[in-house]
């Protein structure tokens, strides 16, 4: 079948929308309409040849749509159920869904930088004949597109999957990274860098955690303020300022959590020197592959802690179902991190305004 789609052919070059030939599912895979996909900063890394991705490739992984077709040994889904495309395909086998741990499925990272689906085949092929693959196995930059089984979650059909796409990358992220990769108790205090969707996730992940200080950094304004209605007590621009000193205040000596959500070296330090003696700096962001960090050793010795988070430490299964369940109750604010709903073929704006730093979250809706 045809499907129209963004490829990235070249690092640093506008991605291209073309029509491409999409194979449909085979064993273990379901082919997916997509109704909506968020972009992710991850998407426009991939992009700018920041993170590593095989070109040429169907960018996009923060999808929601309806399942159009099933291959065969596929028993838990079926035609017309509303999915979410989760980045993990929990195959339920390799040590570390045995550990309990499928956001690190051995599956997914035996192919992530590949750009195939998990057999090691691609589904897309361009009008050249040549084999298009797709970003982290699910290509949501494309109207159609086929997934591993595992991948896709069943949600609630009466939740508009043009906003619970969110949920596919950044808000599971950001929300996983609060309520699952660390424990927050009921008045500890958080400091949140950077407020794009994943910083906004985290913010609403502590406030339901029942965070007491939760404070915000973003240099943009209108962030700031999206902060302060989802949950942020305070929220700094920290243009000109010392900001560690200034959350080190306001949190009187310190947070017991600061989340980094932007990937960058600098303040991947500055979220080192934000937590209280026996804290923890939390790095969700993704800083380029190659990044070398180079960390005072001090709070070493006041105990604090370092620690990684990917996909939110998330159960997949567990958690798309329940995130959609807290937007469902109003626990979540998911449209309001929505600052535009483009076409596919404005993608390319969308990344030129992604990196001017403007706006939470641009949703592509698809026909
Ligand atoms: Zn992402
Ligand atoms: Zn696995």
């Amino acid at each position: 079948m045809k499907t129209k789609a963004a490829v990235m052919y070249e690092v640093g070059a506008p991605l291209v929308i073309e029509e491409l030939e999409l194979e449909g599912p085979k064993e273990n895979e379901v082919l997916v309409k997509y109704v909506a996909s968020g972009i992710c900063h991850s998407d426009y890394s991939f992009r700018n040849g920041v993170l590593p991705a095989s070109v040429p490739s169907v960018l996009g992984h923060e999808g929601a749509g309806i399942v159009e077709e099933v291959g065969p040994g596929v028993t838990h889904l079926k035609p017309g159920d509303h999915i979410i495309a989760s980045l993990t395909p929990a195959c339920g086998t390799c040590l570390f869904c045995m550990e309990g741990k499928p956001f690190l499925c051995k599956d997914m990272t035996d192919v992530i930088w590949k750009g195939s689906l998990l057999d090691g085949t691609k589904r897309f092929t361009n009008s050249k004949g040549e084999k298009v693959g797709q970003l982290v196995c699910v290509g949501t930059f494309s109207e159609r597109s086929v997934i591993p089984a595992g991948m896709a979650v069943k949600v609630d059909p009466k939740a508009p999957l043009e906003t619970i796409c969110l949920i596919g990358c950044g808000v599971t992220t950001g929300v996983g990274a609060a309520l699952n990769t660390v424990d927050i108790k009921k008045g500890d205090s958080c400091a949140v860098i950077g407020c794009g969707g994943v910083g906004l996730s985290i913010i609403q992940g502590a406030r339901i955690a029942g965070a007491g200080i939760i404070i915000a950094i973003d240099p943009v304004e209108e962030k700031r303020q999206l902060a302060l209605d989802m949950g942020a007590t305070h929220a700094i621009d920290p243009t000109g300022i010392k900001v560690v000193k200034e959350v080190r205040a306001i949190a009187k000596g310190g947070v017991h959590f600061a989340f980094e959500a932007l990937g960058l070296e600098s303040t991947i330090l500055q979220a080192w020197s934000m937590p209280r003696a026996t804290g923890t700096a939390v790095i969700v962001g993704v800083p380029s592959m190659d990044t070398v960090l180079e960390l005072p050793v001090l709070g070493f010795f006041s105990e604090k802690h370092l620690k990684g988070s990917a996909y939110g430490s998330s159960i997949p299964s567990r958690d798309v179902p329940k995130f959609v369940d807290y937007y469902m109750k109003g626990e979540l604010k998911l449209d309001e991190m929505i600052t535009k709903r483009i076409k596919l073929e404005d993608i390319n704006t969308a990344f030129d305004e992604m990196g001017r730093g403007e706006g939470a979250r641009s949703v592509i809706m698809y026909d």
